[in-house]
């Protein structure tokens, strides 16, 4: 398609997917990326410069389409998320963004789940695992290797909700008390009220995207994580649809675990993956307290978003921890942490989370070898003492770098390492 705001890069192909969604991505692939607001555009460029440090050491070339959505879009096109921009990401497959500021309470809904829901990217897949060098507030970082995948299109997320002193709300407690008979529950006076829709459609698509991975990367369990016991017919189905993947969809490649219990004494043979389930809050300390026994996660909106902010803490914090959104043959690559308004502009936050969804796109694309090398000299770079000032200030004897300069010195050592 022609773009009227945007300027395509005058080299590079398209990537293109199979029948069977597998991505086909040749050598100089086109790549949208949003920078996004806040601090975005501190690190938005310099993730370019690293992402494409590694495509080049392996014998590669990105052609970055630099695309709009957020404040820089309302600049260019007089509002938030452009056509433009979603078609982009659409017909290339596979993009990278930065945070997107969302107002509270009022204004416009968040660009992020507009973006999720346009391009139905169903799958957020958050990896937490540790670095050497970096610094944590827990005392074996190193247990923590574990991959989350949070449906991203349901729950009480999906946005159906009505505000308090409106007319519509006020249908919708008349519907619930007066047809449905649920009476006491809400007390008087002005009420907000949402809903949460958790679809067998959602929760089979996420919960066998999750079982898919562990098995292509030799994972041992795939854990369902919700609150099913208090919300039974939303929390407590998505458990019982994720177990009906297990159960009816991968023959004697996966086994439950009442199952693996009642068969044999608990353990596994090694290329069998045990999908179980745990209730969330017991999930949120159960990640602190027994770290290494957890793997692959599979959750509903909401918890998943807690839950893999908590795990980020563990491996050094919103400046480390990256991730991606997946839909059927597409990718949109996006850091955990959001647009930190307060230090926009600084050339200060850490680059690393949104370098580190960078790897994960590039091992998407198939591109392993860039993938290890992006990770190995920003592991380098970290243990050498050269860091951000979120990891400086926690550690003895660091020296503290700009945004910028950090990621000058990844892209060095992405050149020694290669
Ligand atoms: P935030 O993640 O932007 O920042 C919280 C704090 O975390 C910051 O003040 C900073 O101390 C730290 N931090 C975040 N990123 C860092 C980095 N790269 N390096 C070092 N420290 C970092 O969360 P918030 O303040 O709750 O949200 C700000 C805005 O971002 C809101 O509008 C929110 O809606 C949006 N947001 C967007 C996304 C997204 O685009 N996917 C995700 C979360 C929040």
């Amino acid at each position: 398609m022609t773009y009227d705001k945007v300027d395509v890069p005058e080299g590079g192909e398209q990537i293109t997917v199979t029948d069977d969604g597998e991505p086909e991505v040749p050598d100089n692939p086109i790549i949208p990326i949003i920078y996004g607001d806040g601090v975005g555009k501190d690190i938005g460029p310099v993730t370019q410069d690293v992402l494409q440090a590694a495509a080049k050491a392996t014998g590669r070339e990105i052609n970055w389409m630099r695309v709009y959505a957020g404040e820089s879009a309302r600049k260019k096109y007089d509002e938030n998320l452009p056509d433009e921009t979603v078609k982009a990401i659409k017909e290339h497959r596979v993009a990278i963004k930065g945070p997107l500021t969302t107002p509270v309470g009022a204004g416009f809904r968040s660009l992020n789940v507009g973006l999720r829901k346009l391009l139905d990217l169903y799958a957020n897949v958050r990896p937490t695992y540790h670095l050497n060098g970096v610094p944590s507030p827990v005392k074996e970082p190193e247990q923590m290797d574990m991959v989350t995948f949070r449906e991203n299109t349901e729950d009480v997320y999906a946005g159906i909700e009505w505000k308090a002193g409106t007319d519509d709300v006020e249908e919708v407690r008349e519907f619930v008390e007066d047809e449905m008979g649920a009476t006491d529950i809400i007390h008087d006076g002005p009420v907000g009220i949402g809903i949460k829709p958790i679809t067998e459609f959602g929760t089979k698509r996420l919960v066998r995207r999750a079982i898919d991975y562990a098995l292509e990367h030799d994972r041992d369990s795939v854990t369902l994580v919700h609150k099913g016991n208090i919300m039974k017919f939303t929390e407590g189905q998505f458990r019982d649809w994720g177990y009906e993947v297990a159960e009816e969809e991968y023959g004697d490649e996966v086994i439950t675990e009442d199952t693996l219990w009642e068969e044999s004494d608990g353990e596994a043979d090694d290329d069998v993956v045990v999908v179980n389930d745990r209730i969330a809050d017991n999930m949120l300390q159960q990640i602190l307290t027994r770290t290494d026994e957890y793997d692959v996660v599979a959750t509903m909106n909401l918890n998943g978003d807690y839950m893999s902010d908590a795990c980020g803490a563990q491996i050094g914090g919103l400046g480390i921890a990256p991730g991606a959104n997946f839909g059927d043959g597409r990718l949109l690559a996006e850091p955990v942490h959001g647009s930190a308004p307060k230090y926009a502009g600084q050339d200060k936050v850490n680059p690393t989370a949104m370098i580190l969804s960078g790897r994960i796109m590039l091992e998407y694309l198939g591109w392993n070898d860039a993938a290890d090398l992006v990770r190995d000299a920003v592991e380098e770079t970290i243990s050498s003492g050269k860091v951000t000032y979120d990891l400086e200030r926690q550690l003895d004897d660091a020296e503290k770098l700009a945004a910028s300069e950090y990621a000058k010195e990844v892209v060095n050592n992405i050149e020694k390492l290669s």
